[in-house]
């Protein structure tokens, strides 16, 4: 299993690091990425714990842990500002909270996070073709999401991405242990939002692609 987007008791979720990692371990994970909300006031400080999290677990892997952060909730203009700010301080995952159905998310915020220097949108709502094709040019990936609430939109991601050709990848948004998923069930999620058999393969081939390369960072 590769997931490029969990929560810590960093931010809202309920486990340390060490934990997840564990718990990520026995479920068969690869790749784990924590990816704690952020905003203005605490990237620095979340990245660094995250950082010396991996430095530590990483030795002792499977699962490799990518240290991320997930930019939450912030009006559109503070997206590339932080994002950059974020990247200056060596953060090699950065994840957008996009525009949940479940959540009132800024509206455009989908396109203000797709023209940052960001990796993957994260439950996308209902995004547009235009706004898809724009991800695929800056070879951003969207989500779809095993999160409930999170995942209603999934139907909808799947479809917009595959008609333009932008990456699609399976998250779990994990905040807690009972939230980590198997493979087989991210398949089944990645089918159960319309993907045929080789979208679902090229998803998976995409994701582990991204994982890799994130883990070199
Ligand atoms: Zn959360
Ligand atoms: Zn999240």
């Amino acid at each position: 299993m590769i997931d490029l987007h969990t929560h810590t008791l960093f931010s809202d979720g309920e486990l340390l690091p060490s934990e997840l990692w564990r718990r990520a371990q026995v479920k068969g994970y690869r790749y784990l990425a924590i990816t704690d909300h952020v905003d203005a006031s605490n990237f620095e400080v979340v990245f660094t714990r995250l950082k010396t999290a991996a430095l530590s677990l990483n030795r002792c892997g499977p699962p490799v842990l990518i240290p991320g952060l997930e930019l939450t909730h912030l009006p559109p203009a503070l997206i590339a500002p932080l994002a950059s700010q974020a990247r200056a301080l060596g953060v090699p995952l950065i994840v957008v909270h996009g525009e949940t159905l479940a959540e009132p998310v800024a509206p455009g915020t989908n396109r203000a996070a797709i023209e940052a220097d960001i990796d993957i949108l994260a439950h996308p709502g209902l995004i547009t073709v235009e706004e898809a094709a724009l991800a695929r040019e800056r070879n951003i990936f969207l989500e779809l999401s095993a999160r409930k609430g999170h995942g209603l939109a999934n139907g909808h991601v799947a479809r917009t991405a595959l008609e333009v050709g932008a990456s699609l990848l399976v998250n779990t948004d994990s905040h807690g242990p009972s939230d980590l998923i198997t493979r087989q069930q991210a398949e089944r999620i990645a089918k159960g939002a319309g993907l045929r058999d080789l979208a679902v393969q090229t998803l998976f081939t995409d994701a582990e692609a991204l994982a890799r390369r994130l883990a070199e960072l």
